[in-house]
């Protein structure tokens, strides 16, 4: 039956007792489908050390050479989970992002894929291999290797899900699937059966760390479905699919805290057509991701303030030094030590007071709220990131997610 991507996390393939785990998994749904592709992540916190390796070398590491140097930890990972599978009798065949032909731009450590050329992966299913295939990285138009951005793994196995036409893409980690909040902050969080794209993309993008946000993207572009499972135990997991119509009658389905994170704040700029331009310009050429933005005018001048991820702060704020550049007005300012706290539910389109009883939550447990953002399926708050596990608690209990006694603890 058709083919399969099978991706396994860094903890999953953590050392060689962990791998041959997964190898079975992959045994397993090799006799079952026509053809199975394996993406993995590096080894156990592989990819941290390396990054910690070349802040030594640097304080600020060329982005080339660190791409270069990120991209060992999968491929070490693909070449040994290869060996691993053919030990166990499969016939195998390890490839890097370059041999599988997955072309990205040149922006290093934050590349974006361009295009899928899946002639050599092909040749080798029709071969009868299991394909393993290193994540996280692709080559750029001038022939250098890139990575996709911390987490990219996940990207890769949706990519190449949809590149080949997949049947379905399972993505194997450390949590049994996508819990109504992280499991290690909020004991009691609830297991999900089914998340939709959306939500999904809502949950990732806003600290929900199990699956990537692009990979989301991904995947719902390429309607291709996503399950999230346990590595090494078995259970249902998660289903990440279309919004079907029950989805929808759950008010708040998860909640999600990110933190640290920072905020770059461009005030006094002149308040007309091009201030905004200015600034986004100046970020997306840096290749920052910018989480929320609140723009507030006040007469002839206007402040905008974007949220972005703690390692983007310096980025974000040479981006907003080098708007004011071209506005020839405005200061920036920083900020640190923030953190999110965001609900997320398809019902709240349908249901009002999802903000009341946030916010009355969140006063009940004395946090100041800083700042409010929100989508048509999601509430932001920023508070302090002293604050940030406690209001992640308070509002998770507000919407009675909590997992009732009969239902199984979090693995
Ligand atoms: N190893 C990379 C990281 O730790 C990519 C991944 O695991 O998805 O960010
Ligand atoms: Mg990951």
């Amino acid at each position: 039956m058709g083919l399969l991507v099978q991706k396994f996390g860094g903890t999953s393939v953590a050392d060689a007792t962990a791998m041959r785990l997964c190898a079975r998994r992959v045994l397993e749904a090799r006799a079952a489908h026509d053809g199975v592709v394996v993406v993995v992540s590096a080894m156990g916190r592989t990819t941290d050390s390396l990054v910690a390796l070349a802040r030594a070398a640097h304080p600020d590491p060329p982005r080339r050479d660190l791409d270069l140097l990120l991209a060992t930890g999968e491929q070490a990972s693909a070449a040994l989970m290869s060996m691993t599978l053919q030990a166990l009798g499969a016939p195998a065949i390890a490839l890097t992002g370059a041999q599988v032909g997955l072309s990205t731009d040149d922006l290093h450590t934050r590349a974006r894929i361009g295009s899928i050329d899946t002639a050599r992966l092909r040749a080798a299913l029709d071969a009868g291999r299991v394909v393993v295939v290193a994540g996280f990285q692709g080559v750029s138009p001038g022939g250098d290797i890139t990575t996709l951005g911390r987490g990219g793994s996940d990207l890769t196995a949706a990519a190449l899900a949809a590149a080949l036409g997949a049947d379905a893409c399972e993505i194997y980690t450390d949590v049994a699937g996508v819990y109504t909040a992280d499991a290690r902050l909020v004991p009691d969080a609830r297991l999900l059966e089914r998340v939709s794209y959306d939500q999904m993309l809502e949950l990732a993008s806003v600290g929900a760390r199990v699956l990537h946000p692009r990979a989301v993207v991904c995947a719902k572009a390429h309607s291709v479905e996503l399950r999230v499972a346990h590595a090494h135990a078995d259970g249902p997991g998660t289903l990440i699919t279309h919004e079907s119509q029950d989805m929808e009658q759950i008010v708040v389905s998860g909640c999600a805290l990110k933190a640290p994170i920072a905020r770059v704040t461009l005030a006094g700029a002149p308040n007309q057509p091009g201030s905004a331009a200015a600034l986004f310009d100046r970020l997306a050429r840096a290749g920052v991701f910018v989480d929320d933005i609140v723009q507030t005018e006040a007469g002839a001048t206007t402040t905008i303030a974007v949220t972005i991820e703690s390692a983007d702060a310096a980025d974000a704020r040479r981006a907003a030094d080098a708007a004011v550049r071209d506005l020839g007005a405005g200061a920036v300012s920083l900020e640190t030590g923030l953190a999110s706290v965001s609900v997320v539910g398809l019902g709240m389109r349908s249901h009002t007071g999802v903000a009341a009883t946030l916010f009355r939550a969140l006063a009940d447990a004395g946090v100041s709220v800083r700042n409010v953002t929100t989508s048509e399926i999601r509430i932001t708050c920023i508070v302090g990131a002293d604050d940030g596990e406690r209001a992640l608690r308070a509002a998770h209990d507000a919407f009675g997610l909590a997992r009732r006694p009969a239902e199984p603890a979090a693995v």
